[in-house]
């Protein structure tokens, strides 16, 4: 995340809705990628769903309407089913669900792929079914064609923590949840459709593995006896073993995180070379792409240097927050394969954003 400051001077998050310096009110523009006063009569206005009930932030181009008919924003748009909003409980947790859509929103944008929901674009736009397990009973989470649905019930930090336990994924969240779905959707949007020879997919193969391996099976498999006792030399989580298809969501979602990660340290002003903590030397392979792409040493050197930098970081990240008596927030190594399939995400996130 980038560091807001308003015209005053004052900083501002990107969950802010007002100043607390000057008392404007602001929101975020995803157009311009920052975060912009909101003045009456002027070009912009809170999204509709900031209006109506509180939940978004975020602001869209003034249509002259009255404010309580104002334009959703591009992340709110992109919602195909939202929960029963005449029931408290599910305005709380929708906006929770929406704040962390807006986190994901604002990677895409600021990474520059070309996004478009399913009213634009039928065939290949994205739509997310927010759902609550009250009205779609045995909901889970997960994409299909372009729709990502996400059961409601996941906002709710009980029911989450409960799932954390019974999963053992103690890092569950909700930009997880969607870090991971967006994953699916990218595979299916630009992979699937390619030959199988294509350069990109037998770059897929060589680092992630078989794609036609029964996927039904496989996850059978994988919730009857988990994860292989060394998947830590290989996979990102434990959950990623379980099918290449998977790996590459909890890799791509994972990837996310660390991008994400590193640009709020730079934005706050920290810096790599100023933490006092040995560097973690990735060999050289960490950063290197499969053989069917082109080679690129200058590109590999920098992604070993920032993956470099991320530990670091994280480490700082995992000590602090243990000196607050709380768990490690970042309980993960990032072993050389990993590195490698982090390095493939890199690679492709940034040619699908140059629309390759
Ligand atoms: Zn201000
Ligand atoms: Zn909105
Ligand atoms: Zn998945």
């Amino acid at each position: 995340m980038q560091r807001f400051v308003c015209d005053c001077g004052n900083v501002l998050f990107f969950e802010s809705s007002r100043c607390l310096q000057c008392g404007e009110e602001v929101g975020y523009d995803p157009d311009a990628q920052k975060m912009v006063v909101i003045r009456p009569g002027g070009w912009g206005q809170r999204c509709g769903n900031g209006v109506q009930y509180g939940i978004c932030n975020w602001v869209v181009p003034a249509n002259g309407a009255a404010a309580e008919k104002a334009a959703l924003c591009f992340s709110c748009s992109l919602n195909r089913k939202i929960p029963n909003l005449k029931e408290e409980r599910n305005v709380r947790l929708w906006g929770r669900m929406e704040g962390a859509k807006r986190r994901l929103v604002y990677s895409l944008l600021r990474m520059g792929i070309p996004l478009a929901s399913k009213v634009m674009d039928a065939q290949s736009g994205l739509a997310f079914d927010i759902v609550s397990a009250q009205a779609q009973p045995g909901v889970t989470m997960g994409h299909l064609n372009g729709v990502i649905t996400v059961n409601l019930d996941e906002a709710d930090d009980t029911y989450r923590q409960i799932n954390r336990e019974q999963l053992g994924e103690s890092t569950r969240t909700l930009l997880g949840h969607f870090r991971h779905e967006i994953g699916h959707y990218f595979w299916q949007r630009w992979m699937s459709e390619a030959a199988w020879d294509d350069p990109q997919r037998l770059a897929f193969r060589e680092r992630f593995g078989d794609e036609w391996r029964d996927y039904g099976a496989a996850l059978s498999w994988h919730y009857q006896f988990g994860a292989p006792q060394d998947w830590a030399d290989q996979f990102i989580s434990g959950y990623a073993a379980s099918h290449p298809w998977e790996d590459w969501a909890e890799t791509w979602a994972h990837y996310l995180q660390i991008l994400e990660g590193s640009e709020t340290f730079e934005g706050l002003g920290l810096e790599t070379k100023r933490i006092a903590l040995p560097v973690v030397n990735f060999p050289v392979e960490a950063g290197q792409l499969p053989n069917s792409l082109p080679q690129d040493e200058k590109a590999d050197k920098a992604f070993v240097t920032w993956l470099q930098g991320w530990v670091s970081l994280s480490t700082v990240l995992n000590e602090t927050s243990l000196s607050l008596g709380q768990p490690a927030v970042y309980p993960f190594v990032i072993s050389t394969k990993v590195a490698q399939k982090l390095r493939l995400v890199d690679h492709l996130a940034k040619v699908w954003a140059a629309g390759k």
